[in-house]
């Protein structure tokens, strides 16, 4: 997984006042990957940050270093009985402090193929990564992974967006990546074995020109001339010697009308 570090010193965030990470939630960014590089670097951004950001063509980039808060799904305290997480409304924090925040490029939720990809992979990274230094492991399930409107359902209803594939998303987050990486194995196998059989088709198609003849002989014109009229025969031209050889036969026998 290719991940590229974009934050700077205009990058919002703070400290996360002791809070374990403990929750991964999903954004749309509702604007292109450039914007969201642009904005999250800004001076005059005093207001938002993630920690990273996914483009339509799967790559990944991060803005505010995991160990930090990004300010990407910030509520007051009073709000927090209006969340729909239950983790969210089990915290007396700002989910700022113990919460991972990864954007998506695009509007509606709708993510591509590359972006979807990508996304698994970084959801599983920040999962290793926490473990790796807080030695705390977010299972990748429906409580841990949310999206921002389970954060804060009034302001942040359509965040990440009607679209969002969350029943395709859950479920790959569900398999290993021991799974997945036995599944590659395989859909490889699988493309060698199809790249093998597109060589042999090319092959065949190679021998059979070879076995076709330029021009139709001249003793067999006639009673191909005749198939085709008859509809009998579409494509006379560039047939074998036994395909001119039987039209003939069964013009003689009279069974081209
Ligand atoms: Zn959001």
């Amino acid at each position: 997984m290719k991940m590229v570090w974009k934050g700077n010193e205009y990058t919002n965030s703070s400290s996360r006042k002791g809070q374990v990470p403990s929750v991964i939630v999903d954004h749309i960014s509702a604007g292109t990957m450039s914007s969201m590089d642009s904005w999250f670097t800004s001076p005059n951004n005093k207001v938002s940050s993630a920690h990273f950001g996914i483009s339509k063509r799967g790559e990944i980039h991060q803005y505010v270093a995991i160990e930090q808060a990004a300010w990407a799904q910030g509520i007051t305290l009073d709000k927090i009985p209006n969340a729909l997480s239950p983790i969210v409304r089990s915290k007396p924090y700002n989910p700022n402090q113990y919460a991972v925040s990864i954007e998506h490029e695009g509007m509606d939720g709708d993510l591509t193929e590359e972006q979807f990809q990508a996304s698994v992979q970084l959801h599983r990274y920040i999962r290793d990564y926490v473990k790796r230094v807080w030695g705390h492991e977010i299972l990748l399930n429906r409580n841990y992974v949310i999206g921002h409107f389970q954060v804060d359902p009034v302001r942040k209803a359509n965040c990440p967006g009607p679209k969002f594939p969350w029943v395709r998303l859950y479920e790959q987050l569900a398999i290993s990546a021991e799974e997945e990486k036995e599944m590659q194995e395989l859909r490889n196998e699988v493309n060698e074995l199809k790249s093998k059989l597109t060589l042999a088709e090319q092959r065949i198609k190679q021998l059979e020109q070879a076995n076709s003849l330029a021009e139709i002989p001249a003793w067999a014109k006639a009673s191909v001339d005749k198939a085709v009229r008859s509809g009998t025969v579409r494509d006379p031209e560039h047939a074998s010697l036994d395909m001119y050889r039987l039209i003939v036969i069964l013009d003689r026998l009279n069974l081209i009308k």
